[in-house]
Parts: C-alpha cells; sequence; structure tokens
C-alpha cells in the first residue's frame, strides 16, 4: 500500500454504528418514502435501485463525518531550509451540502498560512477542505473550522482561508437565484493583524466571487 493511501486510512475514523445509526435498510425505506411524498412510485422498474444507489451516494456525500481533520494535518515537516514565506493552495474544488436543505453547495477555497516551524504537504490542504465539506454544512462554519483546524494543529504565524461557492438552495429553490456567489473568509494571525500579508494573499488568490464558480 502506497504511502498516501496508508495516511488515507490512517485518518478514517471507525464507521459510526450501533447507537442511534439506521441500518442500510432503514436508509433505504427512508428514500422510498421521500420518492412517495415526491408522488412517484417507488416500485417501477426506472426507482427499483434507487434506495440503494441514492444510499451509496450517501457515503460520499458525507464521507467527512468518517475523517478526523486533525488527523489529516498530524504528519508535519519540520525541516524546511528557513523557508518562511506564504504557503497558497489556491482553487480548491469542493462540493459540500447545505444543513437546511441537503442540497449542494459548490464553489473553491483558497488556504494559505505562514509557516513558523512546521509544513505540511500540500495534498493535505486539499483533504482538510474536503473533510469538513463532505459533511452537513453552513459556509460561514465550514470557512471557521478549516482556518481553525490548520491553527491550531500546525501553530503558524498567521492563516488566510477564503471560500467562494454557489448554494443550489438559492438556484434550484427559494428565491431562484442563479449565478450568485458567496464568499466567506477567515484571517488569523499576521493575516489578520498585518495588512501587507493580507494583500500579499488577496493578489495570489485573484478577486474572491469574480472568478467563476460553477454556476449551479
Ligand atoms: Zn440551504
Amino acid at each position: 500500500m502506497s504511502d498516501a493511501k496508508n495516511a488515507e486510512k490512517n485518518t478514517r475514523k471507525k464507521p459510526k454504528t450501533g447507537a442511534g445509526r439506521p441500518s442500510r435498510e432503514q436508509a433505504e425505506d427512508a428514500v422510498r418514502v421521500l420518492l412517495r411524498w415526491a408522488g412517484d412510485d417507488p416500485a417501477r422498474e426506472g426507482l427499483i435501485d434507487t434506495p440503494a444507489r441514492v444510499v451509496r451516494a450517501y457515503e460520499e456525500f458525507f464521507a467527512g463525518y468518517d475523517h478526523d481533520p486533525r488527523e489529516i494535518l498530524s504528519r508535519t515537516f519540520s525541516e524546511v531550509d528557513g523557508y518562511d514565506e506564504m504557503i497558497v493552495l489556491k482553487d480548491i474544488r469542493f462540493e459540500s451540502y447545505c444543513e437546511h436543505h441537503m442540497v449542494p453547495i459548490i464553489g473553491r477555497a483558497h488556504v494559505a498560512y505562514l509557516p513558523e516551524h512546521r509544513v505540511v504537504g500540500i495534498s493535505k490542504l486539499a483533504r482538510l477542505v474536503d473533510a469538513f465539506a463532505k459533511r452537513l454544512q453552513i459556509q460561514e462554519k465550514m470557512t471557521a473550522q478549516i482556518a481553525d483546524t490548520l491553527n491550531e494543529v500546525l501553530q503558524p504565524k498567521g492563516v488566510g482561508v477564503i471560500l467562494e461557492a454557489a448554494h443550489q438552495c438559492m438556484s434550484t429553490r427559494g428565491v431562484h437565484k442563479a449565478g450568485v456567489t458567496m464568499v466567506t473568509s477567515r484571517m488569523l494571525g499576521t493575516f489578520r493583524s498585518d495588512p501587507s500579508t493580507r494583500r500579499e494573499f488577496l493578489a495570489i488568490v485573484g478577486n474572491p466571487g469574480v472568478m467563476s464558480v460553477p454556476n449551479t
């Protein structure tokens, strides 16, 4: 098994069983109820396998609950040869789910930090975003969770996180406004206290809200 696969496996928490978690059959039955609620017949040919597919899709959509975000960042490198400039991973596409309507929130995350002593492998920043995205979320909370976890585990000089996303609960229902992007940010340490650090981050990222977010 490759190191990456091992790392992936190690951050997986034990699947939640027992205590209040319904069985797969119960989850599939719940999908049948929603199909009937929508006005369709779960017994017709085209829908017969739908409950099983939906439940499998849920395992992907909500895989974040099985990952410990702190564990993802736990392997750090301290030999950085004095590198003390900003590290930015930008345009990290994420798919999340609105906790009020359970429909997709699709967007990009830009994650930056100014290392003090330790850095993480860059793919870990993307996996950190996914660990929080693959849950029921609100964008504001997800932004804070990513920034706070990075700050607590790496203890860098500063952290900057910007999320820009389209919310399907706004575009496909309710006010039906497509093409609207929500931008949230959290700046910690030098990203908050030093305007030149913040400016540098914003310059690298571009102009949040102007870049195209998948219009869903
Ligand atoms: Zn919503």
